[in-house]
């Protein structure tokens, strides 16, 4: 007996690689993204810094390097090649969806510049990039009538038959887990920060598509290759790290002891700034370094940096006119599932974009604004790659999934994929 099929695409996860892979897919296709909590809850809309793009000609040469050197020439240097030679497209295609970035006076791009760049290559908007770029692309998304939201539910498996995948196993809140079908999936469903007591990350990001994959053999890679941020405001608060950009480093902000002395390069890569950080914090006997932007910027702080410098108000702290403690934090997954230059994963029809995939361009440790550049470029080639083979219409039957199964494994998966990110040692913890 054969079910009919009910997508030609099912999305899991609706951060921007997920919005940007829907965007991408003809008009013709039923599409169905479904996303754990509400659409605008994922890390894509905390973007801070900005995103990446190559300036010019002569700027390739630079971006290589500075993406290569931050990852410990770990990188996959065709993945980074691709990154660089089509973030223009995305950036204009982001331009033609509305997205508005910041400029300056004389009407171009306000370029600025983050920690291990050489040069200033990232626009932003404001420090609420991942908001201006995530709202509009999400207001595009609900125009479609091909595409459908459904949110508050999570991809809990997929289904596979004869070597490939046909859909995925949903469950939507109070109902037990239910099969759809479709041609192809693509795993959106971001980094891990969810799996540690202190990130940057929204709690619900627990690298759910890691799970799945573990659990059927798909392959991953470079699992312990985790970025803590250097700079997240230091609170006894319970609850998601505050994360303090490096564009306010990159705009002049300096880091000091707990005697007024600086101890490291600030614009060096995360990594090693994280490890001056800690190595400081070990030696004051301080739970925290200062960082101090104030007097040390021409920027009209305020204005630059609008939601850091309201949510430090909040906190008691003013940053234009006083110091910040802060403490690094568990930012970025590197690793994930193994994925090709077209975001194909070891099983046919199964596609991975964003954080939860790992196509090589972060290696060991992902330059600042990045990883944005890094989602669209491969969400748009995994969604290109889709409709170069043809659409299911005729689907095996899969048995009705089994609601005590799924709790079970749902219960697992937390420890399934921490066992895995912690076999080596780092310094997210
Ligand atoms: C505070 C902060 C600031 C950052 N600043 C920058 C920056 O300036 N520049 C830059 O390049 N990068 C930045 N990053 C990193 C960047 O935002 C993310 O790496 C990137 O946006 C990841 O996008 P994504 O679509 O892969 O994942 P996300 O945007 O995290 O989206 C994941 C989605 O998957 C959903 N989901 C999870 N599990 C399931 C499931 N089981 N079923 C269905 N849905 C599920 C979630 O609800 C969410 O919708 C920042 C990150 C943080 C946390």
């Amino acid at each position: 007996m054969k079910n009919n099929k009910e997508y030609d695409v099912i999305i899991a996860g609706s951060g921007l690689a997920g919005l940007f892979a829907a965007l991408n897919l003809p008009e013709s296709y039923k599409i169905l993204i479904v996303t754990k909590d509400t659409a605008d809850l994922s890390d894509s809309f905390l973007a801070q810094g900005g995103i990446c793009v190559q300036r010019d000609e002569d700027d390739y040469d630079s971006f290589m390097e500075d993406t290569l050197k931050a990852g410990h020439y770990e990188n996959k240097r065709e993945a980074v090649d691709v990154m660089i030679r089509e973030s223009r497209e995305v950036i204009q295609d982001l331009l033609t969806a509305g997205v508005e970035f910041d400029k300056n006076p004389s009407g171009d791009f306000a370029y600025t510049k983050e920690a291990a760049h050489s040069k200033p290559r990232i626009l932003h908007a404001r420090d609420t990039t991942g908001q201006e770029i995530c709202s509009k692309l999400t207001l595009r998304v609900r125009e479609r009538s091909n595409i459908e939201i459904m949110e508050g539910s999570r991809v809990v498996d997929i289904l596979i038959s004869s070597g490939r995948c046909w859909g995925v196993v949903v469950r939507r809140p109070g109902q037990p887990p239910e099969n759809m079908l479709c041609s192809d999936v693509i795993l959106a469903t971001g980094g891990v920060g969810g799996l540690y007591p202190r990130s940057t990350n929204y709690p619900h990001l627990t690298g759910d598509a890691l799970a799945i994959a573990l659990r059927h053999g798909i392959r991953v890679k470079d699992m312990s290759f985790v970025q803590v941020h250097p700079t997240s405001l230091y609170t006894e608060k319970p609850g998601r790290a505050f994360l303090i950009s490096e564009a306010v480093r990159g705009e002049g902000a300096i880091l000091l002891d707990k005697k007024g002395n600086r101890f490291v390069d600030e614009l060096l890569p995360r990594d090693q700034v994280t490890e001056a950080i800690y190595a400081q914090m070990e030696k004051d006997q301080m739970p925290y370094v200062m960082l101090c932007l104030a007097g040390h910027t021409e920027a009209d702080i305020p204005v630059r940096f609008p939601g850091i410098y309201q949510r430090c108000l909040q906190e008691g702290y003013d940053i234009s006119k006083e110091c910040i403690p802060v403490v690094p934090a568990q930012h970025y997954f590197m690793g994930g599932i193994d994925v090709d230059l077209f975001s194909r994963t070891s099983l046919d029809h199964l596609y991975a974009v964003g954080e939860t995939s790992c196509n090589g361009v972060h290696g060991r440790n992902r330059l600042a604004s990045n990883s944005l550049l890094e989602s669209l470029v491969f969400s748009k080639r995994a969604a290109l790659d889709i409709q170069k083979h043809s659409r299911e219409e005729i689907h095996p039957e899969f048995p009705k999934p089994d609601s005590a199964y799924y709790d079970k494994i749902e219960e697992e998966n937390r420890d399934l994929v921490s066992k895995e990110i912690r076999k080596e040692p780092n310094h997210a913890e």
